[in-house]
């Protein structure tokens, strides 16, 4: 059993891609070709932005966000600590400090109650500028913007919604990818929508962000890549990539049911001494994890290797726990949610070609 299986999809889309990945290996535009503005074009309107700019992963989806809003050294933003390590890691490659955030005991998302106290403290303390919020939409869920929203506004911070694992997601019929001055994506293989390598994407709203981003992400060209009018890198989509993704763009939002509805059969029916995951009202998930909270994570863990089915844990360590992060000092008592639910959550396999025999043998164990 896998825990996702990119091969069922495959097979499932095979002849689709594999002729869509032939177009381009004979019209030979490998880089920037028809199918990336392609892709951009169906992206903004699924999401329902402006602006769709693709990028060569999620990391660098984040980074280019922040080079449009200018965080630079001496500013401080806001991160919950529970996330994977790019979110905060491209905060502190601008030379910002991520200023950590505890997450909700019940969404695992950023809490708005302790993002205003620690925005309160920055404050007070007067050393940074406080400047942004990067909220992530975790294992599927997005989070509470309309009360980042709120936060972002009462303190005019710039709001980044990292919708890496939230595509597909949305709150009162606004997608994931809608929410914040800026969101960006990730098309790494195992997320809700991958591709078959590395990928990304940043959405707004604004032009003028737009018009930064697909600068940036070309060496901060001007006219053209020959004229550059400010530093930038080198951050593009694969044209294969994107001819990749518009076909599997094509079956998502078939796939994302079948994930709501694996998801609703586990919590249906398992019947463990463990928390289930919790969607709030108005809220949809995309389900990119389906995560429990259990004491004896360790014993369910053992159980399901036993009988050859994987399980993961998504995140063993926060930020405040990574070495790369010491040098900020915090402890596991700063962040009491996000450091019990490090040693304490495990995740489910989760995708959308689950046969029922596979599901059976996950209920049964
Ligand atoms: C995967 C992920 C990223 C980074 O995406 P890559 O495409 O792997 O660079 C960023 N943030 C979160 C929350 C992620 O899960």
């Amino acid at each position: 059993m896998q825990f996702i299986d990119l091969k069922a999809q495959y097979q499932y889309l095979k002849e689709n891609i594999d002729k869509r990945i032939h177009t381009v290996l004979e019209h030979g535009k490998y880089i920037m070709g028809p199918e990336v503005q392609e892709l951009e074009e169906k992206l903004a309107s699924y999401v329902g932005v402006k602006h769709c700019i693709t990028c060569a992963n999620g990391t660098d989806a984040l980074t280019l966000s922040m080079m449009v809003l200018e965080i630079q050294e001496g500013d401080a933003v806001f991160c919950p600590t529970f996330t994977f390590f790019a979110t905060a890691e491209t905060i502190a490659f601008q030379k910002a400090t991520p200023v950590f955030v505890d997450s909700d005991e019940q969404t695992f998302n950023i809490c708005p109650i302790d993002l205003e106290k620690r925005i309160e403290q920055v404050i007070s303390e007067g050393k940074l500028k406080p400047k942004a919020i990067v909220a992530v939409d975790l294992f599927g869920l997005p989070a509470n913007y309309p009360e980042l929203e709120r936060i972002a506004k009462k303190y005019k911070l710039k709001l980044i919604e990292d919708a890496a694992q939230g595509f597909g997601g949305e709150i009162e019929g606004r997608r994931a990818g809608s929410f914040g001055d800026i969101a960006t994506t990730s098309f790494f293989p195992a997320k809700p929508l991958g591709c078959y390598g590395d990928g990304g994407a940043i959405f707004t709203n604004n032009d003028e962000y737009a018009q930064l981003l697909r600068s940036y992400r070309v060496h901060g060209k001007g006219k053209d890549k020959y004229d550059n009018v400010r530093i930038g890198v080198n951050s593009r989509l694969d044209t294969i990539q994107a001819a990749i993704l518009i076909e599997k763009l094509e079956e998502f939002p078939a796939e994302l049911k079948a994930r709501g509805g694996l998801a609703s059969k586990y919590t249906q029916l398992i019947t463990l001494d463990v928390k289930k995951p919790y969607t709030p009202n108005g809220y949809v998930s995309s389900w990119a994890q389906y995560t429990l909270i259990s004491q004896n994570r360790d014993i369910h863990m053992e159980a399901y290797k036993n009988k050859s089915i994987p399980t993961m844990v998504y995140y063993g360590t926060c930020m405040h726990q990574q070495t790369a992060f010491s040098y900020l000092g915090y402890s596991d008592s700063d962040f009491p949610i996000a450091s019990m639910l490090s040693a304490s959550v495990f995740s489910l396999p989760m995708h959308p070609y689950m046969n029922d025999d596979s599901l059976n043998k996950i209920i049964e164990t």
